[in-house]
């Protein structure tokens, strides 16, 4: 018969939320394993930010994030704060910028966080399974893990395999499979930051400015993002795009301001008093990317001198080119999602410690749990955060 090894923590799913208690748990000298099923760790940190890792965000506030319960990343959020990470990553000389809107990036690649985290892992004395397939876990021991590499025991059990988006790279929904299993609720689970697709006659719009991009603000239900929209092959993207799309619901229009910087009335009166039989693609060619200004001229027939418009026309185009409206078909799945929106219940857990209320030594952390941040390294600050609270108490 095998031996069973025997770890105060157990933690599955070897990504930044599980890294970082790992290491927190290990600086208190509890023994600890992380498994993970993929062949290495941290796969995501090492795509994200275009692979310069946006690996948090100065402005990262509880009220920025979606969950079931507004309240709960509070918490965690000000136990350990932007400049708490950002304190890590310069004691590692990692060099670093901020790109726009509070987004701190690696100036060089993303290997450079996973490196920095798995040195302090190795550091911290936590080992480290990669291919390991947990089989079943039960309540034995506190808690009996059977795995293709082995029998492992431990008195802590930590849930960090996130959610399932993008999983091509082996993401799956095994957290909330667990927390099911328990007896725990999960929410409702949603692909979010994720490109938007359009059917018919908007597809091919699109598609036609496939790589045009315009700043832009987009709104649905009330919120509102000002950012780059990216026309693709299938819809739309860019960041705007991805924000809105978090709070974006089957059978709903998305509204899109595409001049949000410009009294759009007033340049329209103007253009007309100064160059009355200017042609309408060209005169929105000085303030839009020529091909769109053509292509959206095309599709609503006002390929025509400005003066030959009539005054409910000019409200019409100034409507649109303000509060366009578009009803996306579908998101574009979790294939191409940066996020999964809900997760493990978060009636179900201490905010304090991630821990489970109803099954004791069982935590959650990371996207697994039900807080998701917008786009601009909120979702590692809640990763970073929750694992550290956790790593506190495991
Ligand atoms: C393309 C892309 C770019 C992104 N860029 C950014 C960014 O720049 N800034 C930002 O803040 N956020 C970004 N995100 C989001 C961010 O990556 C996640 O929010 C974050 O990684 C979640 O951390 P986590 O530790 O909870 O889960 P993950 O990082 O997903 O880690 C989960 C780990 O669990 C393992 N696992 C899964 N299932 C099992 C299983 N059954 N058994 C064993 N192991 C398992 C996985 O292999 C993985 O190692 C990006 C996401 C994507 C997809």
């Amino acid at each position: 018969m095998s031996q069973v090894r025997s770890y105060d923590a157990i933690i599955i799913g070897g990504g930044a939320a599980g890294l970082m208690c790992a290491i927190e748990a290990g600086r208190r000298d509890r023994s600890v394993l992380i498994i993970d099923h993929a062949n290495k760790v941290g796969n995501k940190i090492l795509i994200s930010g275009g692979g310069h890792c946006n690996f948090t965000n100065w402005g990262a506030e509880p009220a920025d994030y979606q969950s079931g319960n507004p309240q709960f990343c509070i918490s965690a959020l000000s136990r350990y704060t932007p400049k708490d990470f950002l304190t890590k990553v310069e004691s590692h000389n990692i060099p670093y910028h901020e790109k726009t809107l509070g987004q701190l990036f690696c100036d060089g690649s993303s290997t450079e966080i996973l490196n920095m985290l798995t040195t302090e892992a190795m550091d911290a004395a936590v080992t480290t399974i990669v291919n390991c397939t947990v089989n079943e876990i039960s309540r034995k021991y506190g808690f009996m893990l059977k795995t293709n590499k082995g029998d492992y025991t431990c008195e802590s059990l930590i849930i960090a395999t996130g959610g399932p988006s993008i999983p091509q790279m082996g993401a799956t929904r095994y957290a909330y499979e667990v927390a099911k299993n328990f007896g725990m609720k999960v929410t409702d689970i949603n692909p979010g930051l994720v490109p938007l697709r359009f059917r018919g006659e908007h597809e091919v719009f699109c598609r036609n400015l496939s790589g045009v991009s315009i700043p832009s603000s987009v709104s649905c239900r009330g919120i509102t993002f000002k950012e780059n929209i990216l026309f693709t092959h299938r819809g739309m993207s860019g960041p705007a795009i991805l924000q809105i799309s978090s709070y974006w619901k089957q059978g709903q229009p998305i509204n899109i301001n595409l001049l949000p910087d410009i009294d759009v009335d007033n340049f329209l009166l103007s253009e007309l008093s100064r160059r009355p039989k200017g042609e309408v693609p060209t005169i929105l060619s000085s303030v839009l990317p020529r091909n769109f200004a053509r292509a959206f001229c095309n599709r609503y027939q006002i390929n025509k001198p400005i003066n030959q418009l009539s005054s409910k026309d000019l409200l019409s185009l100034s409507n649109k080119l303000t509060n366009w409206e578009l009803s996306p078909s579908s998101t574009q799945g979790y294939r191409m999602a940066e996020v999964s929106l809900g997760g493990v219940d978060t009636g179900e857990l201490s905010s304090r410690t991630m821990e489970s209320t109803t099954v004791n030594s069982l935590y959650f952390i990371g996207e697994a749990v039900d807080v998701t941040g917008p786009l601009g390294g909120y979702n590692f600050q809640w990763a970073w955060a929750s694992g550290y609270c956790a790593g506190q108490f495991v």
